[in-house]
């Protein structure tokens, strides 16, 4: 029997795929990088994916886990080619529990889709990646996701209490728990958590949900330079302010928004400036009765450094403006290296300045925006990669923005993870010793290497 064939004893037929355009859609993310799998699995359960992992263990198989597809590490890239396991019949939330505030979900939920119900119950989810009609729970996990409102509510690691995942040798095991506190042994959910599909394919996960938010407000703060943008940022923080989110837009940002909104026919909240050389974002949620204050707060610690203060009526409708900002920027060139390094919040002023130095040095354009309550900025290296010394520049450039955020006390990626895209990288972020001892994990968990080989480690 051929391997497709042995798949399909386990899912049934409908659910291998060899056939080239299911094997292409399912080889490549966000990065464009396509590599094809030799085969694509749709399992329904658990079970299911325990024996594709044992034949794949039995024959030395490369085994991908793929969510959405909407990564911007290259992960769920098989570039060893083998078994692609899509998470896509694995969409069920399986309990929305409003006393243990948890819910539990395959990893196929889409994450808005999770947004959705558990707001239909007063409840609320808030790790909020901008790609979160597209994105998976199991691919958040994977990658650690985060959003704007992880300055607030923190990143996905935060409201992950329990995993189920299929062992690289095929055994299901149980981390954490339904529970909020944890102290029996190793924190396996951790260590999966952020892992990028190298131990175990995630099956099942139990969230912890907050009761929602009642209300929030909106405000646009506009700067004459990015530093005074992000010096502001600072000086909202600290004045012991926490908004749900506070996010920074430079100006070829906003151009790029603007003609993004023209394009597409999409309606605008509010007037996004013309000239304007930075945005702050600001939102502040809880209870209505004290939002008016907690903006008056808001205004008085960023108004001195501001050129003005906008408030929009419309503060849903701008955030999902804000999720149109990595598409828009992409059209800038025909390529984008998308970087999202992070620095201590204090050094945000000074990476900014050190990105439009970078840029009148490469000559390529610099594009900045992303959540800066978090030092976590999206870094787009704009190109076009067939032309050669665009291509010499940017690699420079590359190594640059990366360094820099380490020189400044930060690391190469905030959310996006490794994969592929940074892995060239990952020894300025980590010390050699501290990289074996990541190796000597995955060694342990994984010998034979076939889970989702060749990410994260060069
Ligand atoms: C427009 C846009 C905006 C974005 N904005 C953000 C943002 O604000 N914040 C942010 O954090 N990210 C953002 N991203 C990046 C991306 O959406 C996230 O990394 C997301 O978590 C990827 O989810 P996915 O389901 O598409 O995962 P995939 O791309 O399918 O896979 C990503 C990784 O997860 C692994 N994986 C997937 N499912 C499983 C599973 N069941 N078990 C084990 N491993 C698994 C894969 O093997 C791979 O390594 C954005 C991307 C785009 C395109």
């Amino acid at each position: 029997m051929t391997v497709a064939e042995e798949l399909a004893s386990i899912v049934g037929s409908s659910h291998v795929h060899t056939d080239a355009p299911t094997i292409a859609e399912n080889s490549t993310d966000a990065t464009r990088r396509c590599h094809p799998a030799d085969v694509v699995v749709f399992p329904a359960d658990a079970a299911e994916v325990c024996r594709i992992v044992r034949l794949a263990d039995r024959d030395r198989i490369p085994i991908v886990s793929r969510g959405g597809g909407v990564g911007y590490a290259g992960g769920a890239v098989p570039i060893r080619g083998g078994i692609v396991i899509g998470m896509k019949r694995m969409n069920r939330i399986l309990e929305i529990d409003p006393v243990d505030l948890v819910a539990v979900v395959e990893p196929g939920v889409i994450t808005g889709d999770l947004h959705d119900a558990a707001a239909a119950r007063g409840l609320f989810y808030p790790p909020d990646p901008a790609s979160l009609r597209k994105s998976t729970i199991g691919g958040n996990i994977a990658h650690n996701a985060g959003g704007p409102r992880a300055f607030k509510y923190g990143v996905t690691r935060q409201f992950l209490l329990g995993l189920d995942v299929v062992l690289p040798n095929g055994c299901l095991i149980s981390t954490g728990g339904r529970v909020v506190k944890n102290a029996s042994g190793y924190d396996l959910t951790g260590l999966m958590c952020g892992s990028e599909g190298t131990l175990g394919v995630i099956t099942r996960a139990i969230l912890r949900l907050l009761p929602a938010p009642p209300a929030s407000r909106t405000l646009m703060a506009l700067f004459g330079s990015a530093r005074d943008c992000a010096q502001s940022a600072c000086a909202l923080v600290g004045a012991g302010i926490v908004p749900s989110k506070l996010e920074f837009v430079d100006r070829a940002s906003v151009a790029a928004l603007r003609r993004y909104v023209a394009d597409e026919g999409l309606a605008t909240p509010v007037e996004l400036p013309p000239t304007v050389r930075a945005l702050l974002l600001v939102e502040v949620d809880g209870v209505r009765d004290g939002l008016d204050a907690d903006l008056d707060r808001v205004r008085s610690a960023i108004e001195p450094g501001a050129l003005g203060l906008v408030e929009s009526g419309h503060g849903e409708a701008l955030w999902e403006l804000r999720r149109h900002l990595s598409p828009a920027v992409a059209r800038i060139r025909p390529d984008k290296i998308n970087e999202d390094i992070v620095v201590p919040r204090r050094r945000v002023p000074d990476y900014l300045e050190a990105m439009e130095r970078l840029e009148r040095e490469c000559g390529l354009p610099i594009v900045c925006f992303g959540h800066v309550g978090d030092g976590n900025i999206h870094v787009n290296l704009m190109l076009d990669a067939s032309d050669a010394a665009q291509a010499a520049s940017a690699a420079g450039a590359k190594t640059r923005i990366f360094e820099l955020a380490v020189e400044m006390g930060g690391t190469i990626s905030g959310e996006h993870g490794i994969g592929i895209m940074k892995s060239d990288f990952l020894h300025l972020a980590h010390a050699p010793a501290a990289i074996e001892a990541m190796k000597a994990v995955k060694g342990a968990l994984d010998p034979k290497g076939i889970m989702n080989p060749g990410k994260i480690f060069p």
